[in-house]
């Protein structure tokens, strides 16, 4: 198996080599190969997604992915710009459903904003679509408001669109996911004011048909927001729209307090996927040797369970990542008095440490 390694900018070596090192200790026969990409990439090859980048992505069966970006890239011309390296590899490997576990390990319910009993020993999914939805719709743009109180006007306008075989694509891949975890399926839409959610609400019930082992429930997105901060452990895989995801991710990592923590796996048709932590470069403390490595480790563990079939493999290092927080171990960013502060690599050789 052929894993593409592309550590990217900013904090992205320093964590990325860590995951390897991790990965290496399995006692598996990975494949691994490092490219450039993002502002690594630009300086290399003048492309944030060099070709021979975009070639070793496509030929390999997994890609670890650390973090691109750095604020020294900010006047380049958009197209030039190392988050375009995400864009573009999205697209070309037609990675369209992104899943982002937020969990919070007892150890760290205190790093939460929500009081401790509320998300402590919280494990949830969120399934976001990632290629379609009112963020590519067309037509979209500016035009002159053909009709209402308006009319005349300038009006900003976008489309809200999914295809059948798209919404049925997620649906597969958020049933699969759940058959992997609690078999429980919230499906989260606004089927009660708008057409496309109807539909999709529609489709997502055909294709529970099967998966009779999964239990569905639908939820309109405004109350699933509430529920998510209200009760978030009520939920085990949510799967939503581009638009909702987008949104409802970011709160649901929020709820953890620790962006360090949080991996995320964006996928294909095929369960070949894109790894990478939530988190971005981290500019500010890069080269320090402060980075939490956390986010990166459990993102390999992710594309041992989804990509490349390996579950125990996975549950190893998460096991693993368990114990060091048991043992005290913290990073700055997620560090409270009376705990062990540690580096990137000492969490790094920890957490190698502890796998059994
Ligand atoms: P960021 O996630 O890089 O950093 C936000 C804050 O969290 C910073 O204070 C940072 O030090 C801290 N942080 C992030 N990861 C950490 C870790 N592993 N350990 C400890 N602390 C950590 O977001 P930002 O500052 O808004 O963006 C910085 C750069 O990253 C920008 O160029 C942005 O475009 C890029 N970015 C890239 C990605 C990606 O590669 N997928 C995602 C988001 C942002």
């Amino acid at each position: 198996m052929k894993i593409a390694v592309l550590p990217g900018d900013g904090i992205g070596p320093e964590i990325v080599e860590q995951a390897v090192l991790v990965l290496n200790a399995l006692g598996e026969s990975f494949e691994m190969e490092t490219a450039p990409v993002g502002g690594a990439g630009y300086e290399a090859h003048g492309h944030p997604l060099p070709e021979g980048t975009l070639k070793l992505a496509k030929e390999a069966d997994a890609i670890l992915f650390g973090a691109v970006g750095d604020w020294k890239y900010d006047t380049l011309e958009r197209a030039l710009r190392p988050e375009q390296a995400i864009l573009g590899l999205r697209k070309n490997l037609n990675l369209f459903a992104n899943l982002r576990p937020a969990i919070l390990y007892p150890e760290l319910a205190g790093a939460s904003t929500l009081k401790p009993e509320v998300v402590s020993g919280l494990d949830i999914l969120i399934i976001r679509e990632l290629t379609g939805d009112v963020y590519f719709g067309q037509p979209r743009g500016v035009r002159e408001c053909p009709d209402g109180p308006f009319k005349g006007q300038r009006e900003g306008f976008d489309t809200m669109r999914y295809a059948e075989g798209e919404i049925r694509r997620i649906a597969h891949v958020a049933f699969q996911a759940a058959q992997k975890r609690d078999k429980r399926l919230t499906s989260v839409d606004k089927a009660n004011v708008l057409e496309t959610f109807q539909f999709w609400k529609e489709i997502v019930i055909d294709v529970h048909r099967e998966y009779p082992d999964v239990a569905l429930d639908h939820m309109y997105v405004d109350n699933a927001a509430m529920q998510l901060v209200r009760a978030p452990k009520k939920f085990d895989v949510m799967v939503t729209g581009n638009l909702f995801g987008d949104i409802l991710s970011d709160c649901a990592a929020m709820l953890t307090g620790s962006i360090g923590m949080l991996p995320s796996a964006s996928l294909d048709a095929n369960n070949k996927g894109l790894y990478e932590p939530s988190h971005g470069s981290a500019p500010d403390i890069a080269g320090k040797g402060v980075a939490n490595p956390l986010a990166t480790i459990l993102s390999a563990a992710m594309m041992l369970r989804y990509s490349l079939n390996k579950p125990q493999q996975a549950d190893r290092i998460e096991a693993a990542v368990k114990k060091v927080l048991a043992q005290g171990l913290r990073t700055p960013d997620i560090f409270e008095a009376g705990m062990r502060k540690v580096g990137t690599r000492e969490m790094g050789a920890a957490v190698l440490q502890a796998l059994v």
